[in-house]
């Protein structure tokens, strides 16, 4: 792997292929796979990561904003993307742009069948949700007379898919309120499905839930967090490969007399002789405040590096006393060691929010193709 020269955020799409055909093997051949590719593909790249699962076969991509499918379609991305919580105000740019819309109340669906009327569409591909516990997004199991009563005689839209959402697939003790929830999916989507005429395809399951309720895979499952190497579970997590890694380099090194303090406020007093190192990355490219003060470590050689004293805007500082390396030596984040799993964890956060957090102002590096 080549030695970082500045920070960057390193992209393994070789990783990515693996976790795919990983989280595929969980699953029948037949069952479609929607690779959710939401805040920059949860803080990589969307456009590289949706022509990659392109490429390895995914059936169906899903954002949730708007803008975020604009941006697909503008890179020539052609696969079916759901956007999961659009926005009224862009129903029409949607349309423009072939993206399919979540939509999960009777007021959004009034909203986007006005559109879809004025903009003259037939069969428009809509994705309909239903709150099964999460208390989210959704319709409620009382909305179907209400939706069957606005859809009747009326052709402007077509159901392409029932879905909804699991508040706890990751915890195996909340086992009996998944169950619940996957039995009020199927009930309601059986008659709903018996009142439409026809029969939209299912999808109920994430990445936690692929692992823990592949009973449940109906005709599709949204795995967004296992395609970038995180499963919610030690176990899971060894079987993937993390897609991101967090690298950097030491820009200067000081000698830290006993007494002296290190950063702003003087957060950081040394007791002993100590050497640190100070980084370019800080909280504006995405690693916060709550990481500092000896909260969390970074690697340098594969040994642990404290941060200590406070984040800065743009610079961290880390107590590099017992290991070897000077200027311009990379620096590992999160990656390999400690993972991004392991990293989020120092501030009792998870990996989702740490990865998602990544600035924009973060150079990214693809690796493989
Ligand atoms: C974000 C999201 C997912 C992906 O969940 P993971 O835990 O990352 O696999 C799936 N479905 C919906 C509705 C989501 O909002």
């Amino acid at each position: 792997m080549p030695k970082a020269l500045e920070t960057v955020l390193e992209i393994n799409l070789n990783h990515l292929e693996h976790n795919y055909h990983y989280l595929r093997s969980k699953i029948l051949a037949q069952t479609k796979f929607l690779g959710v590719v939401k805040a920059f593909a949860y803080g990589s790249d969307s456009v590289k990561i949706a022509q990659k699962l392109e490429k390895l076969g995914a059936d169906y991509l899903a954002v949730a904003y708007i803008n975020e499918g604009v941006q697909l379609r503008d890179a020539g991305v052609r696969l079916p993307i759901l956007v999961l919580h659009p926005q009224p105000i862009n129903f029409s740019t949607l349309i423009d742009r072939c993206l399919e819309p979540n939509l999960y109340s009777p007021k959004i669906l009034k909203q986007f069948l006005e559109v879809a009327k004025e903009k003259k569409q037939k069969d428009y591909p809509v994705h309909l949700k239903f709150n099964t516990g999460l208390n989210r997004l959704g319709f409620s199991e009382n909305d179907v007379d209400y939706i069957i009563d606005e859809l009747k005689e009326r052709n402007e839209i077509k159901v392409t898919s029932v879905f909804s959402h699991l508040a706890a697939s990751e915890d195996l003790e909340e086992k009996e309120f998944t169950q619940k929830q996957l039995e009020v999916f199927e009930k309601i989507t059986s008659n709903l499905n018996d009142r439409l005429g026809y029969t939209p395809f299912r999808h109920i399951l994430n990445t936690s839930g692929i692992i823990n309720y592949s009973h449940a895979e109906y005709e599709m499952v949204r795995s967004g967090i296992g395609l970038y190497g995180f499963g919610n579970d030690a176990k899971i997590d060894a079987e993937l490969k993390p897609v991101a890694t967090l690298k950097t380099i030491i820009s200067q090194i000081h000698k830290i007399e006993p007494g002296e303090t290190v950063g702003y406020n003087r957060a950081f007093t040394s007791k002993g002789a100590i050497i640190t190192a100070t980084l370019p990355i800080g909280h504006a490219d995405g690693i916060g405040r709550q990481y500092g003060n000896g909260k969390a470590f970074v690697t340098v050689d594969g040994q642990k590096a404290a941060i200590i004293g406070n984040v800065c805007m743009d610079m961290i500082m880390i107590d590099i006393t017992n290991i070897k390396c000077k200027e311009g030596d990379e620096v590992i984040v999160f990656g390999e060691n400690p993972t991004a799993e392991e990293f989020a964890s120092f501030s009792k956060t998870i990996s989702y929010e740490l990865l998602t957090g990544i600035s924009q102002r973060v150079k990214r590096h693809f690796l493989h193709k």
